[in-house]
């Protein structure tokens, strides 16, 4: 028996436990992604805008995505490997920093069990499969793109291109999730609803409701799963979407005219649909 034979004949629960640690582990440097993606992005920004502008002196270079290591943003402490254990550490520190006791944010501890869950439902569902190893991935890279998204109104491409060509590629390789003829019309269709909704709103309204990376995330989900998936991500998105931003206009008093990130909507609607997708159709069209 081969590893990989090996592994798929453990028990799912097994699995899904194993998936449950790297899921926490992986959550542990999607926080990382979170904070620093955009910093980067930003500075990139800031520096051709200097260029364009023939603007003299230097931007300060922001932190690279693995090193250096997490550092307490009050007192720049590196934080050591026995105080960056996913959920763990966050609860025997008391959600303080160990040297200036600066709190730190739920916000991390979040992300690392949301990751962990996802994670270990996904090869709970899929197993030991090159289907269940390529839904982590674009798990994770949903849960990147959701963090960022809900920070700063912003789905960096650096996340949604990679993941159409991923998609695309998976597909037409093995036939992952669904057909290469499925997945190109998805990725067209995905891009281009979006795209006809936004431009449609802004002429009636005059104004803009979604932004475009909001267009490549539902191309990149077509080009997954492919595009018979696309009617129920975007039916699932705007539900939770309303009920989520209803709630949220309610409670925080959330002014209507305050845009409200589409991103993670799309991103968990598109998760759903990857699991359970199948199932919601036919029971749809057989309903
Ligand atoms: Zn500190």
């Amino acid at each position: 028996m081969d590893f990989f034979e090996s592994l798929a004949a453990l028990h799912p629960a097994v699995l899904a436990g194993f998936a449950f640690v790297l899921g926490g582990l992986v959550g542990s440097f999607l926080n990382v992604v979170i904070l620093r993606l955009p910093a980067r992005l930003f500075h990139d920004w800031r520096c051709q805008c200097r260029e364009l502008l023939e603007i003299e002196g230097k931007e300060e270079s922001p932190p690279g995505l693995v090193f250096p290591g997490s550092r307490c943003p009050k007192c720049g402490t590196a934080i050591a490997w026995y105080d960056n254990i996913p959920v763990l550490s966050w609860l025997v520190l008391r959600a303080r920093c160990r040297h200036c006791g600066t709190s730190i944010s739920w916000r991390y501890p979040l992300v690392e069990l949301a990751t962990a869950l996802l994670s270990a439902v996904v090869i709970w569902h899929f197993g030991a499969t090159a289907e269940g190893a390529a839904a982590l991935v674009l798990t994770w890279a949903l849960v990147a793109a959701t963090g960022i998204d809900f920070d700063h109104h912003l789905l960096p491409d650096q996340i949604t291109l990679p993941l159409l060509w991923l998609g695309l590629a998976l597909n037409l390789w093995f036939g992952l999730f669904a057909s290469l003829e499925d997945a190109v019309i998805g990725a067209i269709a995905g891009y281009g609803v979006l795209w006809a909704i936004f431009h449609a709103f802004r002429i009636f309204t005059g104004k803009e409701g979604m932004g475009f990376g909001d267009f490549k995330l539902l191309g990149a989900l077509g080009a997954w799963l492919g595009w018979q998936m696309l009617p129920l991500i975007i039916l699932l998105a705007s539900l939770v979407g309303a009920v989520v931003g209803l709630s949220l206009m309610v409670a925080l008093r959330h002014r209507r005219d305050i845009p409200i990130a589409f991103g993670p909507y799309l991103a968990a609607a598109g998760w759903i649909a990857m699991i359970w997708g199948d199932r919601i159709v036919d029971i749809w069209l057989l309903g």
